[in-house]
């Protein structure tokens, strides 16, 4: 019921209340009007003056009496004769019986309706006082979010209110957004971070899982991201990070394989994990194509140069794929199997990617396994150094013995390095490890050179993370100094590869420790592809041709041919050849056929404990080192 219509009602309900309060007091004062009290009001009046008014529409208003008109008055007709009236005027009938009896009556009508709008009207003044509360709380609110309103037109509270609390809502959905963000996202690339991902991953597994549908994971980690930190510092490191991300965005989208956040707008099926690791999700795979083409796509992309300021700088990718549900069957442990796969695709030459399986898994736990071992075996000095003589072929008399760390594990027993020095490598602890071997092969070596074997060198083992984090001129020369072990009694060996991909300050370094009498050796050498023009350049001393060669040697003529030329090559560079890994006395003839001056294996002696080399070799030489200063070991039977 509108409002108007609720007054009218009031009103017409107020006028027939009245009608039947006028209606009653008439008739009541009818029956009064004989008592004493009102004979002083009763005239008589001809006749002929009146006019019957019991007829027209007054008959409504007095239902009962006798009523008559005269001039301009109503009067009750009290008594009639032929000729007279004896009547009293209406409004005297009224005056009185309002006055005397009906009077509560009519004071109870009107306060039974005055009542309600007195209610009505305190309630509103509340209200009122409520919505200026409220208003006055909307304002704090508004100034402590710091929101200006737009001037209102209506000063009206409600209207105010209201449009005060569309702008308080708007705001906190805003600040809503903005917390998720702060939550979710990585500050660096803006993509959301690696807990956002799992928890989106968590629901995507779970919808496949219900569909029935196969979902991939692509694990992606940059190569070659330490050496621009290294190089460049960290903001530039950043801004490639940045980058990054803008072209796997582009990737995602052009591949169709987005899904953005209702509720903060993020794109979700990309994320950075941390560090230079990305990951991208592709949903429903009808098989491992899709995911393999997103790959290759992702190559490109990451392989296109970056440009910062005038610097143009190249990087690569390695990526694992592990798809749902054959790889893993939650998020955790199928982002875990993808990191299993890159880190094949890192060790199988990086720039490529790579699908898990099952047997990738096992390594990756090896890996693990020995990694904390390793620290343990540290920290507790557990590692142990052999040493193998290397000979001269003429006279087989020791010209070095080469240093090579040994792992005796408690459990597993002997580790070989072929397996725990990549993993120092890969994590650093090389780098804690290597200051040992060096410290304890310079020691020992010191001992046997006071011994009488002067002229012997101790070789070791020196890895390209070593050359990379350590400044190796200062790093030997104090070691030397430490242990008393004269430069000239020193040899380092470091592979081809690391040699030919070393910095011109390594280079300079290792010039400076030759200068000094410690001598430099390329291990493994013909496995690296070197060039000769850049062999040439180098550092180096001796050459240790690697085992292969001379395993194929003796049954591939081609083989034999190209240890012919390395031996031409060291001649002609004036470099001390040495054959590693002469098993048997055919390779042994060989070799010494060729002019290799110098052979390791396993026919002269296997890597000895540092007891056994004092017992086996200097004890039962003593006066043949008191005369030459060095050994002689001899082919085994
Ligand atoms: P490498 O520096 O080329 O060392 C020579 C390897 O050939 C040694 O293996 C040695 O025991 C083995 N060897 C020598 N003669 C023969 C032979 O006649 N037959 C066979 N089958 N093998 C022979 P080892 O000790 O297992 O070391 C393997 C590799 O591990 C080394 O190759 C070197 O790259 C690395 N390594 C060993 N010790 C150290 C170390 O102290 N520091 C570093 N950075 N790397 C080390
Ligand atoms: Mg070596
Ligand atoms: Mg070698």
């Amino acid at each position: 019921m509108t409002r108007i219509s609720k007054l009218l009602l009031t009103i017409l309900s107020f006028l027939m209340m009245l009608y039947v309060l006028l209606v009653i007091s008439f008739s009541q004062g009818l029956e009064t009007i004989h008592s004493d009290n009102f004979h002083h009001k009763i005239t008589s009046i001809d006749v002929s003056d009146v006019v019957n008014a019991n007829a027209g529409w007054e008959a409504l208003l007095f239902l009962e009496g006798d009523i008559v008109k005269s001039e301009l008055h109503y009067f009750a007709v009290l008594e009639r004769t032929d000729l007279h009236l004896n009547v009293v005027r209406v409004k005297d009938v009224f005056s009185e019986m309002m006055m005397f009896s009906n009077m509560p009556l009519l004071l109870m009508v009107l306060l039974a309706y005055a009542i309600p709008f007195y209610i009505k009207s305190r309630i509103a003044r509340k209200n009122n006082a409520s919505l200026d509360f409220i208003n006055n709380e909307t304002d704090k609110l508004l100034a402590s979010f710091n929101i200006q309103l737009p001037p209102s037109k209506q000063p009206n509270t409600l209207s105010q209110i209201s449009i005060a609390l569309n702008e308080l809502n708007k705001h906190v959905k805003a600040q809503n957004i903005q917390t998720q963000l702060s939550i979710y996202q990585d500050k660096l690339t803006g993509l959301i971070d690696r807990h956002a991902y799992l928890e989106h991953l968590e629901k995507q597994l779970q919808r496949a899982e219900e569909a029935g549908t196969r979902q991939a994971l692509l694990f992606i980690d940059l190569d070659g991201f330490k050496q621009v930190n290294d190089s460049f510092g960290h903001s530039f490191g950043d801004e490639i990070l940045i980058q990054v991300a803008h072209r796997l965005q582009t990737v995602v989208r052009n591949n169709q394989l987005s899904r953005v956040s209702e509720s903060f707008e993020l794109e979700l099926n990309l994320s950075r994990l941390g560090g230079d690791e990305f990951s991208i999700f592709i949903e429903n795979i009808p098989d491992n194509l899709r995911a393999v083409e997103v790959s290759k796509n992702v190559l490109q992309e990451i392989e296109r140069d970056f440009v910062l300021g005038n610097k143009v700088i190249k990087i690569g990718a390695s990526i694992g794929i592990a798809t749902f549900p054959d790889s893993a069957s939650n998020p955790n442990t199928l982002l875990q199997m993808a990191d299993v796969a890159m880190y094949r695709a890192k060790t199988d030459g990086r720039g490529i990617f790579r699908v898990y399986s099952p047997e990738m898994g096992s390594k990756i736990r090896r890996f693990h396994y020995l990694l904390e071992e390793m620290r343990l075996a540290i920290a507790s000095q557990s590692f142990t150094l052999s040493f193998q003589p290397i000979v001269n072929v003429d006279d087989c008399s020791i010209d070095y013995f080469e240093s090579l760390v040994r792992w005796n594990h408690p459990i597993e027993g002997p580790i070989s390095p072929v397996e725990f020095i990549p993993i120092a490598e890969d994590s650093n602890l090389i780098l804690e490890l290597g200051n040992w071997i060096l410290f304890e092969a310079c020691r020992q070596m010191s001992a046997w050179y006071n011994a009488g074997m002067n002229k012997v060198r101790m070789s070791v083992n020196i890895s390209g993370v070593q050359l990379k984090h350590v400044p190796i001129y200062d790093w030997v020369m104090d070691t030397l100094t430490k242990t008393g072990l004269p430069p000239n009694a020193l040899l380092l060996e470091i592979t081809e590869s690391c040699l030919f991909h070393a910095s011109n300050k390594i280079i300079e370094d290792l010039e400076n420790l030759r200068k000094q009498g410690v001598l430099i050796a390329i291990d493994d050498f013909g496995t690296g592809f070197s060039s000769l023009s850049t062999l040439a350049n180098l550092p180096v001393d001796i050459i240790k041709i690697d085992k292969l060669f001379i395993d194929q040697a003796t049954i591939n003529p081609k083989y034999e041919k190209i240890l012919n030329s390395i031996s031409d090559l060291g001649k002609t560079l004036n470099l001390k050849v040495v054959a590693e890994g002469v098993e048997v006395a055919s390779q042994f003839e060989l070799v010494k056929n060729l002019g290799i001056h110098c052979v390791q294996g396993y026919l002269i002696s296997r890597p000895e404990s540092s007891y056994d080399v004092g017992s086996n070799v200097i004890k039962k030489n003593l006066n043949h080192i008191a005369l030459t200063g060095t050994g002689v070991c001899t082919p085994s039977k």
